[in-house]
């Protein structure tokens, strides 16, 4: 069985990977506009002899391709296409759209926030199209994940609830985890919390005034802070207070200042249980002060619950971590690590949420989303291998190269 991995994983082929990485890279593809990036990955695909479907609209293509759609499991690969803008031009020392190779990294905006996993994602199923093999492996290259995925993945995953689309057994997320496997991510609970104080002139600001910023600041500095939790799948919470807006006019004391905070869930916290947290620092934060009023305000649903996206988890013990433990040694001689860093969310929670086991597991790299983005192109090929192993683990090995 060894041999045989041994055997596919020689069919990986370093220079087609970058060759892949340079076409999508050198396309920009801010999120609303990836139409032509996709088409080019649509054509790549299609030149390699891979079927390939578009979903979503027109302007913002979802593109689909399955090597062997009947077989089962089937396995689905999901990959974004749509970067975050070059917000500083001046600050890059290279062209982001003129893919350049130095010191083995490959330069470029969206080389590692993820173009270059879409690459391997491709190429694995160009690989995958040569081997016969007991198992459906699909490539799901979506857009809009840098602005929340209403257009791309939540979007098959509607798709899919409707019955136009296959539900996969297994989902890999190709965003960056430095080879490592990632098996849970962060919640996200974004809430306001409005201090209330009493308006009146300057000159009485401390006769009959109340300073709803100088509550507020009292506030941030009781909230803003390391909390101390840990869970050992997703390490720790995080609550960052993002902006403040209170006061009107100079010569008037604030009534009313808003912080707007948004929090980071690790297993086992609900949006109840952090407002709940939040009450107990603001209490202890006014204790013995008289004028001290504040509301918690969040969008709630229909049932007057929280609205927010809770944390999701593949366990340990499910077949597709398990593929992930035994591929990694197999592809790369390493050890198999979990991913526990601080990182942001991906689109696999709409896949967990809807009950798919998901795993993260992409390159290594560097200044995602700023000046000088790179991906270490080592960690793709390794990312590769990973991949194919993975899948003749899943598949149970049958493949025959030819
Ligand atoms: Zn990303």
């Amino acid at each position: 069985m060894e041999d045989a991995v041994k055997e596919a994983l020689s069919l990986v082929d370093p220079d087609r990977i970058l060759e892949l990485a340079r076409g999508l890279i050198s396309i920009p593809s801010v999120t609303g506009e990836e139409r032509a990036v996709a088409h080019h990955a649509r054509d790549v695909l299609h030149a390699s002899g891979l079927q390939v479907e578009l979903h979503g609209s027109e302007d913002r293509p979802i593109v689909v391709s399955t090597v062997n759609p009947e077989a089962s499991p089937f396995l689905v690969f999901n990959g974004h296409l749509d970067t975050v803008p070059v917000a500083d031009p001046e600050a890059w020392t290279r062209d982001p759209f003129d893919p350049v190779v130095e010191d083995g990294r490959l330069y470029g905006r969206g080389s590692c926030d993820m173009k270059a996993s879409c690459a391997v994602i491709i190429h694995i199923l160009e690989v995958l199209s040569r081997l016969g093999m007991d198992c459906a492996v699909g490539a799901q290259l979506v857009p809009d994940e840098e602005r929340g995925g209403v257009h791309g993945t939540r979007l098959l995953l509607e798709e899919m609830k409707k019955g136009r689309l296959r539900r996969p057994d297994y989902v890999v997320i190709g965003e960056k985890s430095n080879l490592k496997v990632r098996i849970a991510e962060r919640g996200s609970f974004r809430f306001s919390i409005r201090f209330r104080g009493r308006a009146t002139h300057t000159a009485y600001a401390r006769v009959e005034g109340v300073n709803a910023i100088a509550k507020a600041a009292k506030g941030v500095l009781a909230l803003e802070k390391h909390i101390d939790k840990y869970h050992p799948w997703i390490g720790h919470p995080v609550l960052s207070v993002n902006a403040i807006r209170g006061g009107t006019v100079i010569n008037q004391v604030p009534a009313d200042c808003v912080i707007d905070i948004d929090r980071r869930l690790i297993i086992g916290e609900t949006a109840e249980t952090v407002a709940a947290e939040v009450k107990a620092a603001l209490d202890e934060a006014g204790r013995g002060d008289p004028d001290w009023r504040w509301e918690l305000e969040a969008e709630r649903d229909e049932a007057g619950g929280y609205l927010y996206s809770p944390p999701s988890y593949t366990a340990p013990d499910t077949e597709l971590v398990r593929a992930f433990y035994r591929a990694v040694p197999l592809a790369t001689g390493a050890e198999p690590e979990l991913f526990v860093e601080w990182a942001g969310g991906t689109d696999g929670r709409f896949y967990r949420y809807a009950g798919i086991q998901t795993v993260g597991f992409g390159p290594r790299g560097e200044h995602a989303h700023g000046p000088d983005e790179f991906v270490y192109i080592d960690s793709l090929i390794a990312q590769a291998k990973v991949y194919l192993a993975m899948v003749l683990e899943l598949a149970g090995i049958q493949e025959r190269p030819g």
